[in-house]
């Protein structure tokens, strides 16, 4: 028979994303509505190793809907790779009558959880919280939303510097595995060029594409990188091997790093945080466990956490398109 739940714990895990304290708002909100009790775990699963818990009711999440980072922190732990340490993890869990738990973060947070579930048994359900949209089984994680518009923004900022002074910058956006965030941001902010881990533009292809700009007319130009493109130069080097091979631009690089994780979630990551929160503790009241709360089609929906993790995600190869004719 399935055991009744009735305590939450709820935490946040891997690198942070601007929507994660909107998530856990919803979750503990969530849980107050169905009378069942919630407690924040801190510092992920080096929190809940440790026990560092805390009781959480509707009042204790006031005033975060609109707040960067995380409130209950975040972190990697290693011991909770081991068995021993998930042991550890399992028997505080249990001290404090905790009988289901929200993950929200990356797939490498979905990985434990699944391990987790595995060998104690425990329900487990995941809010995918990542800027990079690497995660298959939703359209949107949480936080590229706000990432695409902060990306976007400082460009805009960049590309007055750039044509004041005819200038080619090189802009290095977040995403090792995926092109999301420069395939989106390249259009959205209008840049010449987009390079992506999916696609090998080559850099004969590159050049040429920059001559044209300049023949065209263009007295600046952007090119968006990102991080783990496919030509397999960084960000600098290709700079350089442009600068070497003449487009006749002075040529510029700006990496726009870690900024591109913080501020305050936008109105479409807040929302999609507050689905997720209410859909993570509603499944987990229902039975479900092992999963990942995710959308599509604009409907909330579940994908098993071993899909979740597997899956690629892909992204919208008419993009590619569109950016190449309006780059004309
Ligand atoms: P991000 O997208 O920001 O990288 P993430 O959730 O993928 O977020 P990871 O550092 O990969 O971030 O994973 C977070 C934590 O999940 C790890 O520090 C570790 O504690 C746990 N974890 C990851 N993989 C495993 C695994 N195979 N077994 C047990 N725990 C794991």
């Amino acid at each position: 028979m399935q055991k009744t739940i009735k305590k939450i714990g709820v935490f946040t895990s891997g690198g942070d994303s601007p929507g994660m304290n909107a998530a856990v708002r919803a979750v503990v909100r969530a849980c107050a509505y169905h009378n069942i009790q919630c407690f924040g775990i801190y510092r992920g699963y080096e929190g809940m190793i440790e026990g560092d818990f805390v009781e959480m009711d509707a009042r204790s999440v006031k005033g975060i809907i609109n707040k960067g980072g995380t409130i209950l922190k975040s972190a990697r732990s290693k011991e909770f790779r081991t068995v021993e340490g998930r042991k550890k993890a399992h028997e505080q869990l249990i001290k404090a009558g905790i009988d289901a738990l929200v993950v929200i973060g990356g797939d490498g947070s979905f990985t434990g959880a699944m391990i987790f579930n595995q060998e104690f048994n425990f329900p487990v359900m995941g809010i995918p919280g990542t800027i990079d949209n690497d995660i298959y089984g939703t359209t949107h994680t949480l936080g590229y939303d706000t990432a695409l518009n902060t990306a976007v923004e400082a460009i805009d900022k960049i590309r007055d510097t750039a044509s004041s002074h005819n200038r080619l910058f090189f802009i290095e956006v977040m995403g090792r595995d995926v092109g999301h965030i420069a395939l989106n941001v390249g259009v959205g902010a209008g840049a010449e060029e987009i390079l992506i881990p999916e696609e090998d533009l080559g850099l004969d292809r590159l050049l040429e594409s920059l001559r044209r700009s300049k023949k065209s007319g263009k007295s600046s130009s952007i090119v968006v990188v990102a991080e783990g493109d496919r030509i397999g130069k960084n960000v600098f080097e290709l700079a350089d091997y442009v600068e070497e091979n003449k487009t006749e631009y002075e040529v510029r690089v700006s990496v726009l790093g870690h900024m591109q994780r913080g501020g305050s979630p936008s109105c479409f990551d807040r929302v999609l945080a507050s689905r997720m929160g209410v859909k993570a503790v509603e499944s987990l009241l229902d039975g479900k466990s092992n999963y990942m709360v995710g959308l599509k089609n604009d409907v909330m929906n579940l994908t098993p956490f071993d899909q979740a993790v597997k899956g690629k995600s892909k992204i919208n190869m008419e993009l590619i398109r569109v950016s190449d004719i309006l780059t004309v």
